[in-house]
């Protein structure tokens, strides 16, 4: 069957001469319509596509009409079926007064009081029409939307697959510079000049960092595919006492204090969770005020509708504008002074992000930081 045109107004006005007036008078127009014997063949018909629907008000019948407005509920989200809809003149009675109010749930009615004049109708259904052509405008904008999206996300699928290769494939040959560099500075020995040592060690050095950067990179490539499991519950309390476990070493060797209460069973992974607190924690003591040992507490407050979780530290802060930046991968404020590569919290917001939360941070220079974020409980929808 050939489409029909998408501007056609689909008619239903079964009784006395009405449906085939209205007809004539669209056709005279230069409209394109068609009558249909029952409300059931509009909701079919629109499926293939309808400018706008045109109906006598005593052809609606609680059930015709909420079948009606059911079909129309279904609609894409794009669409906004036009329907006008012909009504009785004069004094309003007890039962045109129910049918209108039946109309209340159908959305985008236009009431034409009868007897109905050529030019009202005409200009009803062009600006139905005008309408309906801004919906068609807004469906393929959708629709170009859409398919820019596929692309760009398989693109985005393609860079993070060549992050992950590219970051794995590049350890390998880098170990061996490295190892050989090593065996060079050993061989050398004394022979070597000064000269020779100091470029040497800078070969050491940058062999170290690049090391550095790869295995953050091939981290935050593993967070990125690992599976979200939204189903599973993780236990906070759990997730930080095994970051701290990891960290336990610089905790002793810095003299922090760590405190933390209450924190929750939320939704989640509960191991990438725990990444999370290692690196949150990491940083508390990484960027902590020379001569005051780290103070950090780790605590959840419960919101409306998710709890947020807080880790404040007492460190050299940062200034608020540089409160977003941070999170981008590879971006850091404090590049000589503090050892790092600047993945760690782009790996927490993924995994925030992963579980449908978010993350941010608070701070100002010397006043100490507190990283937020958010996540559901096990009741939250
Ligand atoms: P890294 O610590 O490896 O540089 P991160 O992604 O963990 O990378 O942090 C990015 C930057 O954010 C850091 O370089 C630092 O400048 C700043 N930052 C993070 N945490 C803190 C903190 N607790 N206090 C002060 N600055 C911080």
């Amino acid at each position: 069957m050939a489409p029909r045109n998408p501007e056609c107004v689909l008619i239903h006005a079964p009784y006395g001469r009405d449906g085939a007036v209205i007809e004539k008078v669209l056709r005279g127009a230069g409209f394109t319509s068609q009558v249909c014997e029952s409300i059931e063949a509009i909701c079919s018909e629109t499926y293939s596509g309808t400018g706008a629907v045109l109906i006598a008000d005593e052809a609606l019948r609680t059930s015709n009409v909420e079948q009606l407005s059911q079909f129309l509920k279904s609609q894409e989200r794009w669409s906004d079926l036009p329907v006008i809809v012909l009504t009785r003149g004069g004094e309003a009675t007890q039962s045109t007064r129910y049918r209108l109010r039946l109309l209340a749930p159908l959305g985008n009615v236009t009431l034409l009081e009868r007897p109905l004049r050529t030019e009202t109708v005409i200009s009803a259904v062009e600006t139905a029409l005008r309408s309906r052509r801004r919906q068609y405008g807004m469906r393929d904008l959708l629709r170009s939307l859409r398919s820019a999206n596929v692309e760009l996300t398989a693109t985005n699928k393609e860079l993070e697959e060549f992050a992950y290769v590219a970051s794995h494939d590049l350890q390998e040959p880098l170990r061996m510079i490295g190892i050989f560099t090593q065996k060079m500075i050993r061989e050398l020995g004394d022979r070597a000049d000064e000269e020779t040592r100091a470029s040497a060690s800078f070969v050491d050095r940058g062999v170290r960092r690049m090391e550095a950067l790869l295995r953050d990179l091939l981290a935050f490539s593993r967070v990125i595919h690992a599976e979200s499991q939204p189903d599973q519950t993780a236990n906070l309390g759990d997730a930080l006492k095994d970051a701290l476990s990891v960290l336990q070493n610089r905790v002793e060797e810095t003299g922090a204090t760590i405190a933390y209460n209450g924190l929750p069973e939320v939704l989640g992974n509960q191991f990438q969770f725990s990444h999370v607190f290692q690196n949150l924690v990491s940083n508390s003591l990484k960027y902590s005020k020379p001569g005051e040992p780290p103070r950090v507490v780790v605590s959840a407050q419960r919101d409306e509708k998710c709890w947020i979780v807080s880790v404040e530290d007492n460190g050299i802060g940062f200034e608020q504008e540089h409160a977003q930046r941070i999170f981008g991968l590879f971006k850091r404020l404090h590049r000589d002074e503090y050892p790092g590569t600047g993945v760690g919290l782009a790996i927490c917001k993924r995994i925030v992000e992963k579980h449908g939360g978010t993350i941010w941070a608070e701070s100002e220079p010397s006043r100490g930081s507190i990283f937020r974020f958010t996540v559901k409980g096990p009741h939250d929808i």
